[in-house]
C-alpha cells in the first residue's frame, strides 16, 4: 500500500498493518482519540521517548494553515463569500477536522523518523 494511505489511515510504519490508535475520537462528543503504546501485530513502540509527540504539533499546525488557506482560496476567491462568512466556515471547518488533524499529525510525525533498518 503506498506511504500516503498508509500515514492517512494510521498503519504502524513497521508492518505496515497494525495500528497507531484504537479510539479515533469524536470532536462532537468531546472525544480524544487514544494512541496504542505498541503495536499490537509487531510490537513496535510508537512513543520513541517522552515528549516524542511533541514536534506533531508543528505538522498539525501546518495541516490546519493548509486547510485553512484551502477554505479561504474556495469560499472567497471561488465562490465570492464576504470574508467574514469565509472566517467563521474557516474556524469551523479547523475544529471539525480537530481530532483528524490530531491523528495524521503523529502519524505523519512517526514517518518521517522512521527508517525501514
Ligand atoms: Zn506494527
Amino acid at each position: 500500500m503506498p506511504k500516503v494511505l498508509n500515514i492517512l489511515k494510521c498503519k504502524c510504519p513497521n508492518c505496515k498493518d497494525g495500528k497507531m490508535f484504537y479510539k479515533t475520537g469524536n470532536f462532537l462528543l468531546l472525544k480524544a482519540p487514544k494512541m496504542n503504546a505498541f503495536c499490537k501485530k509487531c510490537n513496535f513502540k510508537f512513543e520513541k521517548e517522552p515528549g516524542f509527540f511533541f514536534g506533531s504539533m508543528f505538522v498539525s499546525y501546518a495541516l490546519v494553515a493548509a486547510e485553512m488557506i484551502a477554505t479561504a482560496v474556495l469560499f472567497r476567491l471561488i465562490l465570492n463569500f464576504s470574508y467574514i462568512n469565509v472566517i467563521i466556515i474557516a474556524i469551523t471547518i479547523a475544529i471539525l477536522l480537530s481530532t483528524f488533524n490530531f491523528r495524521s499529525s503523529r502519524s505523519i510525525w512517526i514517518y518521517m523518523f522512521y527508517s525501514e533498518d
